[in-house]
């Protein structure tokens, strides 16, 4: 983790960061962004939800929008119909148990609709700054299995074997390291393994020349 740390300076930053800089880490946005993120490239949920937040800014006012024009704002997002309905339904439900404020607590957030472990963890690590969340998506999954840190199948197994098996003090900084390194040289097909800072520390487990 302190060799990717240097390894990733100076990397463009995943959306949720850009949004996060952006909007003085404002929970609603980043649990917003983070819904629209999945099966997203980046610079699309970063137009997407400018666009969104630009016509409604709190939990209230967006609840307020139909979900036809929802879906328009967020298009071309991956699912975007899906995700436009979860997106009402997450701000009813704020609006409505938790007087239009994000939650603090990973058993509230997970409550919501259309909110996940991986979108839960990434808003108490992003905008509550908690240090005891990680917040695993396809990225870290992947690279922690290539390093042999873990040996899963599923993100949510390989979220319950980084606590176990790592060191509390990188929890919230392996999401932001690696999906870094992810988008960037461990990337899914063919990853830069020539080019790669942590080759000399990596078995590349299910890694084909
Ligand atoms: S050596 Fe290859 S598989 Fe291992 S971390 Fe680097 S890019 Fe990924």
């Amino acid at each position: 983790m302190r060799r990717l740390r240097t390894a990733i300076d100076g990397m463009e930053l995943p959306a949720i960061e850009k949004i996060s800089d952006a909007q003085a880490e404002d929970p609603f946005q980043i649990l917003i962004a983070t819904l629209l993120s999945a099966r997203t490239q980046d610079a699309t949920t970063h137009a997407a939800s400018t666009r969104l937040f630009r016509r409604a800014r709190t939990p209230r006012s967006m609840a307020a929008l139909p979900v036809p024009e929802i879906e328009k704002l967020i298009y071309p997002v991956g699912f975007y119909r899906t995700k436009a309905k979860h997106v009402k339904a997450c701000c009813d439900a704020l609006v409505a148990r938790h007087r239009g404020r994000v939650p603090r607590t990973m058993e509230e957030l997970v409550a919501l609709p259309g909110v996940g472990r991986k979108t839960a963890n990434l808003v108490m690590i992003v905008a509550f700054k908690s240090e005891a969340n990680i917040c695993v998506d396809t990225h870290v999954h992947r690279i922690a299995n290539r390093l042999g840190w873990v040996k899963t199948d599923s993100p949510q197994e390989t979220e319950q074997a980084l606590y176990r098996r790592t060191d509390p003090r990188w929890w919230s900084l392996m999401n932001l390291y690696l999906v870094t390194w992810g988008q960037n040289v461990c990337r899914p097909l063919r990853p830069r393994c020539g080019d790669c800072a942590i080759a000399h520390d990596c078995p590349r487990i299910g890694v084909h020349p």
